[in-house]
């Protein structure tokens, strides 16, 4: 099987276990992942329960041009913004996964890091958070404040719409935006309880443990 064909699979394969896990839903969310100069991205009024590894969009990865295959995501510009911002991303989920969409709605929310340091496996994988402000669907000017803020974290929190996590491939994509969804829950259980995050140093320390950034911001 070629890398590309493993790709393709991976991807469906990807579709299918977020919509099994509730993770999307409907014909919600997208998945890319970078193969050079070209990404492969699902479709648009695609569920991503039934993606036909076959039958993915094949976009230009940097400025999301459509080159081959069904009609992409109308999200594609999210995908090549996160590509231009992080040299090392090879994977891009979006989805709109219940509790961070929550998270994503309150309104009293820092923009700057919308979840606090609740765990070890959150700082190592997540990291910082950045909340971006309510855009129309389609609006194009989401996709260069998605670029700008991703150049320092490589997952972002769309307000009144989900996630955007990088990876250095789908795995690590899958398993950020799964660590975010998870501490989005338990943030909103905890809510109404005085809760203690990791503080500052623990944090720190935990950043300066981790090998390497989660994927290095383009320079
Ligand atoms: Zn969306």
């Amino acid at each position: 099987m070629t890398r590309e064909a493993t790709i393709r699979r991976d991807i469906a394969a990807l579709g299918t276990s977020f919509f099994e896990r509730r993770l999307t839903f409907g014909r919600t969310g997208n998945i890319s992942a970078r193969i050079g100069d070209r990404m492969l991205l699902t479709p648009t009024g695609a569920s991503l329960a039934l993606l036909d590894p076959d039958a993915l969009s094949v976009l230009h990865a940097m400025t999301g041009a459509h080159l081959d295959g069904p009609r992409p995501s109308k999200e594609a510009f999210l995908h090549a913004a996160m590509y231009r911002a992080r040299e090392g991303a090879a994977a891009v989920v979006h989805t709109h996964s219940t509790y961070s969409v929550a998270v994503s709605c309150l309104a009293d929310v820092d923009p700057g890091d919308a979840l606090p340091p609740l765990t070890a496996y959150y700082v190592m994988r997540v990291g910082r958070l950045p909340l971006l402000p309510y855009h129309a669907p389609g609006d194009d000017s989401l996709g260069h404040l998605a670029e700008a803020t991703a150049r320092d974290s490589h997952a972002l929190l769309l307000s009144n719409h989900g996630p955007v996590v990088a990876g250095q491939d789908l795995a690590a994509a899958a398993d950020a935006l799964e660590e975010l969804e998870e501490t989005a829950r338990l943030f909103l259980l905890l809510r109404n309880e005085a809760t203690r995050p990791l503080t500052p140093e623990q944090a720190a320390d935990l950043r300066r443990r981790t090998p390497g950034a989660p994927v290095g911001a383009r320079a």
